[in-house]
């Protein structure tokens, strides 16, 4: 019995080193593409993926807004491309539906509270979470991952970085901790893991690029999106929450690293200008209330 459990955890870790290892070459080393010659993807959905309160506003702004709250909106994305469906970040878990207590990362700093569960946002367009063959990760914080479960047989697809990073040793914060530690639990072991090194073309037409900025997270990223008719779009991710954020320069005390927040940000006005791309913030509630909602798409 023991010999049997020792086999099987041995095949699991053969296993789960083959993905790791065996996997991401393919579009490692891919460059953004010539804005005239990029592909096109036909659909790109918002989901409303929760929404959290937290009650000090300056933990995002600091040296302005000590005390005050502030909600944000979660927000997760769905591109068409062909017969694949691609979802970008999964925000937070169903469990929190409808919950009123709420669901928290870390209890004493934001609850997120979920109004709509993806599954029922799917339905609206004749989806099931079987019907998704691709799950894009911004980063492992709780509430853009908090359904990668719902899809076991999605390739799941996220920065190497980051994937090390939640399984280095603890550092001095114990908040960023507290988050890694969650943030394995959420994950779990996708059997259909993509590992990729900086900015990655996913479907190879240059139509949805993952954009390395790290600097919230090790291993953060961002999504270019090219439409027909809306043009280029860049899903933030979170390399930053607020649009007052990203006009001054501001980070948020949570991120890993500030210098290569603000590198990134740079990196996303960069892009904006070279691709005339509108940037979606995911968590500015403000900006997201003027977005158009699933069953409305951009094309
Ligand atoms: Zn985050």
């Amino acid at each position: 019995m023991l010999r049997q459990a020792k086999l099987a955890g041995a095949f699991i870790l053969a296993a789960c080193i083959f993905v790791l290892e065996g996997a991401p070459a393919a579009h490692a080393t891919t460059k953004l593409p010539d804005p005239a010659k990029a592909g096109v993807a036909e659909k790109l959905f918002r989901l409303d993926c929760g929404r959290s309160l937290a009650n000090d506003e300056s933990v995002w702004t600091p040296g302005a807004n000590a005390g005050r709250s502030i909600e944000f909106s979660s927000t997760c994305w769905l591109v068409k491309h062909g017969d694949e469906w691609l979802l970008w970040d999964t925000g937070v878990p169903e469990e929190a539906f409808n919950d009123p207590k709420g669901w928290s990362t870390l209890p004493k700093l934001i609850v997120y509270h979920l109004d709509k569960t993806l599954t029922d946002q799917f339905a609206e367009i004749n989806l099931k979470p079987g019907d998704i063959t691709r799950v894009a990760i911004s980063h492992t914080h709780g509430d853009h991952i908090g359904n990668v479960r719902l899809f076991p047989s999605a390739r799941v697809m996220m920065q190497r970085a980051e994937y090390q990073w939640i399984y280095s040793p603890n550092g001095p914060n114990d908040n960023v901790n507290q988050l890694m530690a969650l943030a394995r639990k959420l994950l779990g072991t996708p059997k259909n893991l993509q590992l990729v090194d900086g900015d990655t073309d996913v479907f190879g037409d240059g139509s949805v690029m993952l954009v390395s900025t790290p600097g919230h997270t090790p291993g953060s990223q961002s999504l270019l999106v090219h439409l027909k008719n809306a043009g280029f779009i860049i899903l933030s991710g979170d390399v930053v929450h607020l649009e007052g954020n990203f006009e001054k320069n501001i980070v948020p005390s949570l991120n890993t690293n500030s210098p290569e927040s603000i590198a990134s940000m740079e990196k996303i006005r960069q892009l904006m200008a070279k691709y005339k791309a509108k940037l979606f913030i995911n968590h500015d509630k403000k900006q997201s209330n003027k977005l158009k909602l699933l069953p409305a798409y951009y094309d």
